[in-house]
């Protein structure tokens, strides 16, 4: 059984609160709020960093894929003031579905979110994100999420069309993969996760693809947007302790940012 509690989402504003007054430019505003079933959250977008590389970075969609939004919180409690700001712009949604999150739930209680972004008014949490999201570049974005069926690591790399841009990525990619090999996480071998062609634990799609396209995910529908051109997602193993998932998302994001810088 999920396991439901609001207090969830109130301690993970808090932290950000916290974040934004301790730091110079870390900024957090409340994008909106959204009642349901008597419970009324804010949707919160933070920004971080004045540097020449712009980044979104997006947690929470899925609201029981919770390594995600406290990786990404935490990522900011440890790194902030030590030149991330000098560096990036960052521009970050860290629940997006905050009632699925205090209830334990994938969906909002209604629909699964990532599956609607494709249609306009169709969720508020989605309207919220988006009318926020449309108005922002990003050369990257970096989705965190878990595949909640999972004993093993995998990450969608999607986007660069640049053959030269893309072989040193897929290099990256491949060097962050072998360091969490390393340090004694699993990563997904098969030849296929989630309907994709699998590369030990990479998984190049297509965003432009049919299947993306209606899958109505929020992803390619900001990549037809054109709002961002690169897109990094990455797979949690759900059944993998939370510490391990949590220290997973921080490692990857923490090496895509370096060979984003490079
Ligand atoms: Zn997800």
């Amino acid at each position: 059984m999920p396991r439901r509690d609001p207090n969830r989402v109130w301690e993970l504003v808090d932290r950000y609160r916290a974040l934004a007054d301790r730091f110079p430019h870390f900024g957090v505003c409340e994008l909106g709020l959204v009642e349901r079933f008597g419970q009324r959250f804010p949707i919160l977008a933070g920004t971080y960093g004045t540097g020449p590389k712009r980044v979104i970075i997006l947690a929470g969609t899925h609201g029981d894929e919770i390594a995600g939004p406290l990786a990404l919180c935490e990522f900011w409690e440890r790194e902030s003031g030590h030149g991330l700001a000098e560096q990036f712009q960052f521009a970050f949604l860290p629940l997006i579905n905050p009632h699925g999150y205090a209830r334990g739930i994938r969906g909002n209680g209604v629909v699964d979110l990532n599956r609607h972004f494709d249609r306009p008014r169709s969720q508020p949490e989605n309207d919220i994100a988006l009318g926020y999201l449309r108005r922002r570049r990003a050369e990257l974005l970096v989705s965190l999420h878990e595949d909640v069926t999972s004993r093993c690591f995998y990450m969608y790399e999607s986007g660069v069309r640049d053959r030269r841009l893309f072989s040193r990525i897929i290099a990256d990619d491949t060097a962050l993969l072998d360091a969490l090999e390393s340090d004694g996480f699993a990563v997904c071998a098969g030849d296929h996760v989630d309907g994709n062609y699998n590369r030990s634990g990479l998984v190049v799609s297509n965003p432009g693809a049919g299947r993306a396209r209606r899958s109505g995910a929020l992803e390619p529908t900001l990549m037809r947007l054109g709002t961002i051109r690169r897109v990094v997602g990455f797979e949690t193993p759900g059944l993998q302790p939370l510490a391990d998932r949590i220290g997973q998302q921080q490692q990857a994001l923490r090496h895509v940012l370096r060979s984003f810088l490079v």
